[in-house]
């Protein structure tokens, strides 16, 4: 496995001797790997020869009152995750190799869809999540990219930038990877005690109660998982939305698939999470419709 740190480089690495029809995967990261890297890892290893995994805290992703300066750094547990799935290359670049001139003068303009959800707390944070993707996508100029269902909206919004920018990159979404427990892995986790790792759960057993009620219909999947949250907010869990949304996060239709994200604060860290469902109507159309 290399590890590169110069985009100069990395160019030259890509684009250089591979074996004929060797294609490249790319797996965008901000590093403190875990299982749920690992597995994006895993999914761009069987579709293509070479993978690049790129570890790069992005600044122009992080409100002014977020966590950059604490975000979690393992890098050489990192490394050793990376060697061990079959990494070709770890692209680990430097904030002025990858914002030479400081901040960007040119980015992504990610539309209406970066400000529901996420974008209503964290208003700016898909135009840094868009930008530093491109710029990674410029660079590897790889066949694929890997993201996370974890992340909906981020995943949504690229695919959205692919098809609008005319982006030559398949994107592929992967499932979201949980603890036994049913808490979705996160690097953000290492900020929990064990008693705040209980409430955590609490998001995980929402989007349970909701979707095991998707047979009955939407106003049933929110009512069975608003049950939940009510049952723990007396306990120190803040929740910030809870949205039954469609596949593209337009309006949830009335049967069908569709997903039910979840944002709420566990002490002072911020925790999101989602999940598909089919909603049914099993309640009848007159119901239905009386909504
Ligand atoms: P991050 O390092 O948090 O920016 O995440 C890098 C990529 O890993 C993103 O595409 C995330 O959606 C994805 N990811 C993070 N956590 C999980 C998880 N629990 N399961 C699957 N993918 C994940």
């Amino acid at each position: 496995m290399e590890l590169i740190r110069g985009a100069a480089e990395l160019r030259a690495r890509v684009n250089g001797p591979r074996s004929v029809g060797a294609g490249v995967g790319l797996v965008p990261t901000m590093g403190a790997i875990h299982g749920g890297h690992a597995s994006l890892i895993r999914r761009a290893r069987s579709e293509q020869d070479l993978v690049v995994v790129s570890i790069f805290v992005n600044p122009l992703q992080f409100g002014p009152d977020e966590d950059l300066s604490r975000y979690p750094r393992t890098f050489d547990a990192d490394l050793d995750v990376c060697a061990r799935e079959g990494v070709a290359v770890v692209f680990a670049p430097s904030l002025d190799e990858v914002y030479p001139g400081g901040e960007p003068q040119v980015t992504i303009e990610p539309g209406p869809i970066s400000q529901i959800l996420e974008g209503k707390s964290r208003p700016t944070h898909f135009r840094g999540v868009l930008t530093v993707v491109a710029k990674l996508f410029g660079l590897v100029a790889p066949d694929l990219a890997v993201f996370g269902e974890k992340d909906y909206q981020q995943l949504v919004l690229i695919r959205q930038m692919v098809v609008d920018l005319c982006m030559d990159v398949e994107v592929i979404g992967a499932e979201i990877v949980r603890e036994p427990s049913g808490l979705a892995l996160s690097s953000r986790n290492s900020y929990l005690d064990d008693e705040q790792k209980t409430l955590a759960l609490t998001l995980s057993r929402a989007l349970h109660a909701g979707s095991q009620a998707a047979e009955l219909g939407g106003e049933q999947v929110l009512a069975a998982a608003r049950a939940v949250l009510a049952a723990d907010t007396a306990r120190g869990n803040a929740v910030d939305y809870l949205e039954l949304t469609g596949l593209d996060l337009g309006p949830a239709p009335e049967a069908g698939e569709a997903r039910l994200l979840i944002a709420a604060r566990v002490g002072s860290t911020r925790l999101i999470d989602n999940t598909a469902l089919s909603l049914g109507t099993a309640l009848g159309t007159s119901e239905q419709g009386s909504n």
